[in-house]
């Protein structure tokens, strides 16, 4: 009999430790997902503020599994289709693949709740396109100042909504960027005047994490430099700025969406119950109710207690590899623990906030744990030269190094 199938759909944190741990499986990998790279997703805010370059934070995933044995196809496509009677999986093209196992582990977008049309106006941070397109933003916003210094208090504002991890640490980059990185390059205005608002819809920020290191998070950033709006839902986005349900209006040439999240479309594929963000309730051992044989993690996944972040989604996809692996070998599969890391956080070029294990501080030795922790996952030599290199010139110089414009000037 030949080896079992197995299909992973998704090459994120989840798609690429449950690949890895089954590298010694018997069992014939497919290899699927709609991009040629594994996105280190909690770098991209650095993209985002140009202190990195894409490539340092995307790996091709054929070079990952160039010398796995047991991976008998990489594919770049979309699976739109998922048919669970069939055991089979439909790509973009119209292509079919048989699966004996399927992993799905697509991950989660950003929600604009119901306001689809705020994506013009204020981007979201998911990929390395948006990453892109919100640093020409921000970059391009000095410039915009430059030439109208009668707009400059509007161009020289920024408003990040949604103060999660993403919120708050896009908020501390952009002030770093207004007061030191581009500084004193503008003759007509004075970038170090720039107004950089957090606004959040509950009453601290990062709402996840304890409350001392919330209080903690929030006078950091106020020192910086930022102001922060607590209890501040968002009513509406324009082009010259936002709204808020407290009637404050924020007139600010770019406004950055960090709130809300919505799980992949492939969960709705699964016939399983899902969740208001259409997170996926798995069984113990993650697989869907009534289908052993298909599995979902990460993001995508939906259990108790269960945080949508990277170490959850590395743990998820070896925890699946670990089940097929137990079928294999005969025996009873496992319910799924989490292990719970403890929560990170970075507020500008040396300061932070951290919970590890119930020990809680914040400050320079947050940052550096942040600092370590990251290059420590980050997967490639190259790109942990090439980011340590980027940290090391920017937190001595306060310089960042990628501060390129990208997309065609506004009359092309
Ligand atoms: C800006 C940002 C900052 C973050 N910061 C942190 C942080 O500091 N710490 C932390 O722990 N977590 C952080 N996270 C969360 C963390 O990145 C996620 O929890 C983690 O990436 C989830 O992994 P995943 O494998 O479920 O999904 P993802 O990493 O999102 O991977 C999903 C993969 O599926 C592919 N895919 C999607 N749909 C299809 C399809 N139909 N067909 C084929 N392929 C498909 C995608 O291309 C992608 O490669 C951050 C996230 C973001 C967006």
């Amino acid at each position: 009999m030949s080896n079992p199938r197995v299909v992973i759909v998704g090459v994120g944190f989840a798609g690429l430790n449950a690949a890895k741990a089954l590298r010694k499986a018997p069992v014939r990998l497919t290899i699927i997902d709609r991009r040629n790279f594994h996105l280190f997703q909690p770098l991209l805010y650095q993209v985002a503020t140009a202190a990195l370059n894409p490539s340092d934070i995307a790996y091709p995933i054929r070079s990952i599994f160039r010398r796995q044995r047991n991976v008998v196809s990489v594919l770049l496509a979309e699976v739109v289709n998922i048919d669970l009677d069939a055991s089979e999986i439909t790509l973009d093209d119209g292509q079919t693949i048989l699966y004996d196992y399927l992993v799905v582990a697509t991950g989660a977008t950003h929600s604009y709740f119901g306001h689809d049309e705020w994506s013009e106006v204020a981007p979201g941070l998911k990929t390395i396109e948006d990453a892109l397109v919100i640093r020409s933003r921000v970059l391009r916003a000095f410039e915009e100042a430059e030439r109208n210094p009668d707009q400059a208090d509007r161009w020289l504002s920024f408003v990040v909504v949604g103060a999660g991890p993403t919120g708050v640490e896009l908020a501390g980059a952009l002030i770093e960027i207004a007061v030191h990185a581009v500084g004193d390059e503008f003759d007509a205005v004075d970038p170090r005047n720039a107004r950089v608002v957090l606004v959040e819809g509950t009453n601290r920020v990062l709402p996840p994490y304890p409350e001392g290191l919330s209080a903690s998070a929030r006078r950091q950033l106020e020192k910086l430099g930022v102001e922060v709006l607590t209890s501040a839902l968002v009513e509406l986005i324009d082009l010259d700025g936002v709204s808020l349900s407290t009637g404050e209006r924020i007139e600010a040439g770019t406004v950055i969406w960090a709130a809300g999240v919505e799980a992949s479309p492939l969960g709705r594929m699964l016939g399983a119950e899902m969740d208001r963000s259409g997170r996926v309730m798995v069984q113990p051992d993650l697989s869907v109710a009534g289908q052993p044989n298909v599995f979902v993690a990460g993001d995508l996944a939906l259990v108790e207690g269960v945080p949508g972040v990277a170490p959850a989604a590395i743990q998820m996809g070896r925890h699946v590899a670990s089940a097929i692996w137990a079928d294999i070998s005969g025996e009873n599969r496992l319910p799924f623990r989490y292990r719970d890391k403890g929560s990170l956080a970075t507020i500008g070029r040396a300061r932070g906030v951290a919970d590890i294990r119930g020990i809680r501080f914040s400050g320079l030795f947050a940052w550096i744990a942040w600092l370590a922790i990251h290059i420590f996952y980050l997967i490639g030599f190259r790109n942990r030269v090439f980011v340590l290199a980027s940290w090391a010139w920017s937190y001595l110089t306060f310089r960042r190094g990628a501060r390129i414009i990208t997309g065609l000037p506004k009359h092309e």
